[in-house]
């Protein structure tokens, strides 16, 4: 297997709807949020503009991933 990054990661952004920090979490081909305490997904992209250390990292691992 070469695959180094992982599929989830945890991050500190909070869930809109309840507050718990959400996970990342991709799939084939896309990267979304989810939250494990209401199991939603959420769109990735409103949360990139204030992605904190672990969702950026996860970010970079996806993308060099893809290469
Ligand atoms: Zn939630």
């Amino acid at each position: 297997m070469g695959y180094f990054a992982a599929r989830q990661a945890q991050t500190t952004l909070p869930c809109p709807d309840c507050g718990q920090p959400l996970l990342v979490e991709r799939s084939c081909r896309e990267a979304h949020m989810l939250c494990p305490c209401c199991r939603r997904r959420y769109d990735l992209k409103p949360f990139i503009a204030k992605a904190d250390e672990a969702l950026e990292s996860f970010l970079e691992g996806l993308y060099l991933d893809r290469i």
